[in-house]
């Protein structure tokens, strides 16, 4: 995924630019980057984050950094490529990060190839295209980085929240077409400061109070004079669901919609829709956490840990080749508390299954500390597609996801995946019943798209694709323009004729 985090300031920026940055750890695990602009020059850190946290690779460059008092400045954690990266052009010098997903980054090249305004560094890993890059020289194509932002806005499949600093002192902000990933507003009334950024828990112990989300679409340039809107916001929007669900910060809200809460509201529907005889209540930390609490208050069984984090040893990311030593690290992450185990029946929440691989290790450790039951209540509904928007997880492939390998054993290569959604329909009852046997629960139900709208409570704003494959991006823009890959996916949105 990723998150940023700016700031523009009449006093030095970057521990705001440090500190601001590291609230977004858990929004990316590879790269990290810092630039500020001070001296009319930028100076530039970026490092691989694999092994270790942001704070320890970025306090050296932060502290040099500060010698130089700038007042300008950004910040970025990716699962993607080098960031920010530098641009000298027609328009000045500038940085540019990006949170996002750009899925037509061939299409885009051989655009601006036609048009002999491209040319490619081969700047991504194993010469891939890179996607900062490409987005550079869309914007380089315009007269002016209002321009060059909404024509990126325009052209880009998938999504992209963008943070340019340019050479002028103009910390430019545009929030992502569909708005699939938030940008935030921050103020500071002793200093006139402002932030920018993607979670909104950086603000507050910054001294920052919240000012605003930026509308989809929307652009501004920040200055020491203050906000200015370049380009108005729409209504039409998308934000991701998952942040709510899983990946966001609970500290944080997304327009105006705290995460904690709705996690608890998502575990309200599900004791509510599926009542059960249990003796506790537990949550897969981290996210689960919140959602197993909604679910204690709501049902009224008593909320306890099983389970416990153990987290000062293994980086979030870290991942060794062989599959007993994985074991091993998930193990030593989660720790079982037996007396509250054994002879029990235990409800687990969890935000979502993808492949299922630790979950069903979590539960046979469950049984082999003695449970009596294990019933698992899932936040949000089955993850039938794979995201096109962000990337979230570590699924390269659809079939990564442990629904479509069932669905596929049901209904052969050609299944109808449409049919699997209908929570009341038997094709999902089957698919459902056969990942619990997988996964050796006592019963496993999954939450509704309606219960999980209900519990976010922005109405219609919320991408869902993921459970559905409805895409808000082919709504109101012309119909399908059947190159992208729901299509293949069976579509929900009918096709342009
Ligand atoms: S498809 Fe799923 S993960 Fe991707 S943006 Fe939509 S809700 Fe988020």
């Amino acid at each position: 995924m990723g998150g940023f985090f700016g700031v523009v300031s009449q006093q030095t920026c970057v521990s705001d630019v440090f500190f601001g940055t590291d609230y977004h750890s858990h929004m990316g695990t590879v790269r990290g980057g810092i630039a500020v602009f001070a001296g009319n020059a930028f100076h530039r850190s970026s490092h691989n984050l694999a092994n270790a946290q942001f704070r320890a690779r970025f306090e050296r460059a932060a502290t040099r950094f500060a010698g130089l008092n700038p007042h300008y400045g950004l910040g970025v954690i990716s699962d993607q490529d080098d960031q920010p990266i530098f641009v000298q052009s027609h328009l000045g010098r500038y940085a540019l990060a990006l949170v996002g997903l750009v899925t037509n980054l061939q299409e885009l090249a051989e655009q601006l190839l036609r048009d002999n305004r491209g040319h490619f560094c081969a700047l991504g890993k194993d010469g891939e295209l890179n996607a900062l890059e490409i987005l550079t020289m869309l914007i380089n194509t315009q007269d002016t980085f209002e321009d060059g932002l909404r024509y990126v806005q325009e052209h880009v499949e998938g999504s992209a929240s963008l943070l340019l600093l340019s050479d002028k002192g103009v910390l430019y902000a545009a929030r992502d077409r569909f708005g699939r990933t938030p940008v935030i507003l921050g103020r500071r009334e002793s200093d006139g400061a402002v932030a920018v950024t993607m979670e909104s828990c950086a603000l507050s112990n910054l001294g920052y109070a919240y000012d605003r989300d930026l509308k989809a679409g929307e652009v501004v340039a920040i200055t020491l004079d203050g906000v200015r809107t370049l380009v108005e916001g729409h209504e039409e929007q998308a934000i991701c669901s998952f942040l709510y669900v899983y990946y966001g910060y609970p500290a944080s809200t997304y327009e105006n919609v705290g995460v904690e809460r709705v996690r608890y509201r998502c575990g309200a529907y599900l004791a509510r829709r599926n009542p059960v005889d249990a003796d506790i209540v537990a949550g897969i930390p981290d996210s689960g956490v919140a959602h197993a609490l909604g679910y204690a208050f709501e049902s009224g069984i008593r909320y306890a840990r099983p389970f416990v984090k153990y987290t000062p040893t293994w980086p979030r990311s870290f991942m060794p080749p062989d599959q007993s030593l994985r074991q091993k690290i998930a193990n030593m992450k989660l720790l079982p508390v037996p007396e509250l185990i054994r002879d029990k029946r235990l409800v687990f929440c969890d935000d979502s299954i993808v492949r299922g691989t630790q979950l069903r290790n979590q539960v046979k450790r469950l049984f082999d500390a003695g449970a009596k039951d294990i019933h698992v209540r899932i936040a949000c509904p089955p993850l039938i597609y794979k995201c096109k928007f962000l990337t979230f997880s570590r699924t390269e492939s659809v079939m990564d996801l442990m629904t479509r390998r069932i669905i596929q054993e049901i209904g052969g290569s050609d299944a109808d995946v449409e049919s699997f959604r209908d929570p009341d329909g038997a094709p999902y009852k089957a698919m459902v019943e056969e990942m619990r046997r997988r996964l050796g629960m006592t019963s496993l139900v999954f939450a509704r798209v309606p219960d999980v709208e209900k519990a976010i409570g922005i109405g219609p704003r919320i991408c869902t694709y993921c459970w559905t494959g409805e895409d808000i991006s082919l709504r109101g823009n012309g119909g399908c323009k059947g190159h992208c890959a729901c299509c293949a996916e069976r579509c929900a949105m009918t096709p342009k004729a």
